[in-house]
């Protein structure tokens, strides 16, 4: 007998991750260099660490210091609260467990609102044996946990603090999870509630605003009771010393492309809806739009090159840099007013070479270079960051 692992709930779907650009790009006969991911609503330039590396990088041989206070401090000042009311994970993600871990359980009910929306609500929770309700927001029922997403994932509707306020107000016994990752582009924060409806938690995220999806960092905001409850829950150790040291510092100092990118998703969408889409307002760094076919344009877009993600009804993208939406939005049919921000891409492949250049001339010397020659990267990402290319 081999061992034999737990029994999944009937019809649990797990997580699944976006296929690799290469296996895409193989797939329908492209280099990678033609390839322009929409599809992950991270923004399209690394986060700096303001940390040096020999710094973040040292004493690798040791844990990271317990406890973490450097970094609750740091989010705790981000967010204005009490260290003791921030909860630390491996990205919201993590998060996302440890409240299905602390709340739900066999005979308990989740709570989906503004279904469908961002898969590992119900993947956590029924891995908890609880049971899921995917509801719409006007008939809310109640469960020991109320999942809501705002600004919400794939349409970019916010809900205002007052709406959640009320579902927390009407469900005194539910514990209120207001998933915030794109709050730094829109919508208004549900962190003041916490110190009057301690059942309302929010979490957090430095994958999208700060560019730094890498370090798997996540924070959630609770009241104390609540955070205490939910680190006992936590193992040990959930962030790497050096992500730690980075995302203290980036709260500590945020520099984040927040206005230049809502700028940009509202010239994207002006276009769009000129051109006749349907395309709801959006608080977070994408879009979505509605199609008959999204199947169909999907394959269509990939063909070119333009990865974006698919839904039953529509098609979701992340704002990228100016070029790159309209490279996009001309795949589409769409015409766009220009930009403020000047920029190019250049896509060029020959038997030899492939190579894609996206070129933001008003931007503050951040750069990616990757050209296989370590020495001609050294030089590039210089002259990007002195040119404040
Ligand atoms: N919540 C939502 C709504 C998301 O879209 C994502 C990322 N796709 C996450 C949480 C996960 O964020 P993190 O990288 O912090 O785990």
């Amino acid at each position: 007998m081999t061992p034999q692992p737990t029994q999944l709930p009937d019809g649990f779907r797990p997580y699944v991750w976006a296929i690799p650009l290469e296996e895409q790009a193989a797939a329908r006969g492209l280099s990678t260099a033609q390839m322009i991911r929409f599809d992950a609503n991270v923004p399209p330039l690394p986060g700096v660490p303001q940390v040096a590396l020999t710094q973040s990088f040292a004493r690798l041989n040791e844990y990271p210091p317990g406890g973490y206070r450097e970094l609750h401090a740091a989010a705790a000042g981000y967010v204005g609260v009490e260290p003791e009311q921030i909860v630390l994970g491996a990205g919201a993600d993590e998060l996302i467990y440890v409240v299905a871990r602390t709340y739900l359980g066999p005979g308990r009910v989740a709570v989906v609102a503004d279904a469908p929306t961002y898969p590992v609500y119900r993947i956590a929770s029924e891995l908890t044996g609880a049971t899921v309700t995917d509801s719409a927001w006007d008939d809310l029922p109640t469960g020991e946990v109320i999942w809501i997403c705002s600004p919400h994932n794939p349409t970019g509707r916010a809900r205002t603090r007052a709406e959640v306020a009320a579902v927390a107000q009407a469900n005194p016994d539910a514990l209120v999870v207001v998933d915030e990752a794109y709050v730094e582009y829109g919508g208004e924060t549900a962190v003041p509630l916490v110190a009057e409806l301690p059942n309302v938690v929010v979490l957090r995220t430095l994958s999208k605003a700060f560019g730094l999806a890498a370090l798997r960092v996540g924070y959630a905001v609770a009241a104390p009771d609540v955070a205490e409850a939910m680190r006992e829950r936590t193992e040990p150790a959930p962030i790497s010393a050096p992500s730690a040291t980075i995302a203290a510092a980036a709260l500590r100092n945020p520099r984040t492309d927040v206005e230049e990118t809502i700028a940009e998703r509202e010239r994207v969408r002006a276009a769009l809806l000129a051109a006749g889409y349907d395309c709801p307002a959006s608080a977070g760094n994408f879009l979505f739009f509605d199609v008959a076919a999204p199947d169909q344009l999907f394959e269509e877009l990939a063909g070119q090159g333009l990865i974006l993600r698919r839904y039953p009804n529509g098609l979701r993208f992340t704002v990228r840099l100016p070029a790159e939406n309209d490279r996009l939005l001309a795949a589409l049919g769409v015409e766009a007013e220009a930009s403020q921000r000047r920029s190019a891409l250049v896509v060029r492949t020959t038997t030899e070479t492939a190579l894609r250049i996206s070129l933001g001339l008003d931007g503050r010397g951040r750069a990616r270079v990757d050209t296989g020659v370590g020495f001609l990267d050294h030089l590039l990402t210089l002259f990007a960051f002195h040119g404040k290319l």
